[in-house]
């Protein structure tokens, strides 16, 4: 018997580990994105196995129904509404069966939630993610638990990688109809990309290999412009840095944390590698909140989802 699988899926990539009662990690597998918004049920569920059998082979156990595990938690990007939890629980329970593994108790969460809940052991604290998506969550350490953001790539998460790497692309548009102003993300998107010229970049947005994930990893290119002086990149970044200090505002606002000091917990590629958003986020947050003592921490989401996994449920 394994005490408990967690797993974290995002729109770009999906972490499956098997873990001990004790915290011992047994087996790690990696695999693509499994946000059931951006590559569809079929493809969450496909990806969730592969990550999955992977983390049996690194662990040198061949999974059938005689494994059993205690536990199991699937923090999953793209569980925003009740139609998504009963999606995304359909496409969870049929990734198990395919593996044809037992599971004691299951459990199917958003993975911003399921992060934070781990991370605080319900005490207050925010967790704010900017990774392929963005969302934020905040619980006030009592039975208060706030959502803002994460409406997905098409009509939401402002701020995220997709969000800037689709401003980039924006930006390159205009600058060649003569709308925009010059910018070196033009020449470093066609580059990052292999195109020679504008007009394909444009063709792939609408082709069958146009993806969310790609789109996402544009958010280095735009960080790569800024340091190389781009104006057109800095305004991108800076509108990316109002746009999580809104969620963050709404969400203090909204949770009404009543104890002078909580952690503040950033996730998710945008903080790993734009450090410019994330230090501007750090340092505006420091200074419009005098109120209360935030701790700023960086972490990997997989730890709160152990936490979650062996402590709460
Ligand atoms: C999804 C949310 C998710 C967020 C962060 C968004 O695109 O819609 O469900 O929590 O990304 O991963």
């Amino acid at each position: 018997t394994i005490e408990l699988l967690a797993v974290d899926g995002g729109g770009t990539k999906t972490r499956a580990v098997l873990v001990e009662a004790d915290g011992t990690i047994l087996g790690e597998g990696k695999a693509g994105a499994s946000n059931y918004h951006v590559v569809g049920a079929e493809g969450a569920k496909k990806t969730l196995v592969e990550a999955v059998l992977a983390a049996f082979n690194d662990a040198g156990i061949e999974p059938d129904h005689t494994v059993k595990l205690n536990k199991a938690v699937f923090a999953l990007a793209g569980i925003d509404t009740v139609i998504d939890e009963k999606e995304v629980a359909g496409v969870v329970q049929r990734a198990v069966t395919a593996l044809s593994i037992e599971i004691g108790r299951l459990l199917v969460e958003n993975d911003c939630l399921s992060t934070l809940l781990g991370a605080t052991q319900n005490n207050a604290g925010i967790l704010l993610i900017a990774g392929t998506g963005s969302i934020i969550f905040a619980h006030d350490g009592n039975n208060r638990i706030v959502r803002s953001g994460g409406w997905g790539h098409r009509v939401g998460d402002e701020g995220s990688g997709y969000w800037i790497g689709k401003q980039a692309i924006q930006a390159v548009l205009k600058m060649v109809d003569g709308r925009g102003e010059e910018t070196l993300l033009s020449k470093l998107i066609l580059e990052k990309f292999n195109f020679n010229k504008i007009e394909d970049l444009y063709n792939w947005t609408y082709s069958d290999s146009y993806s969310v994930d790609e789109v996402g990893a544009l958010a280095a290119v735009v960080d790569e412009a800024f340091r190389l002086g781009d104006t057109v990149s800095k305004r991108i970044l800076d509108a990316a840095v109002s746009e999580l200090l809104l969620l963050i505002e709404t969400a203090i606002e909204k949770a009404d944390i009543q104890q002078d000091e909580f952690d503040m917990i950033f996730q998710g590629g945008v903080f790993h590698h734009n450090h410019y958003i994330k230090n501007q986020v750090c340092q505006r947050i420091q200074q419009s909140t005098t109120k209360v003592k935030i701790r700023t921490t960086t972490e990997e989401p997989i730890s709160n989802i152990i936490k979650r996994g062996l402590v709460l449920i």
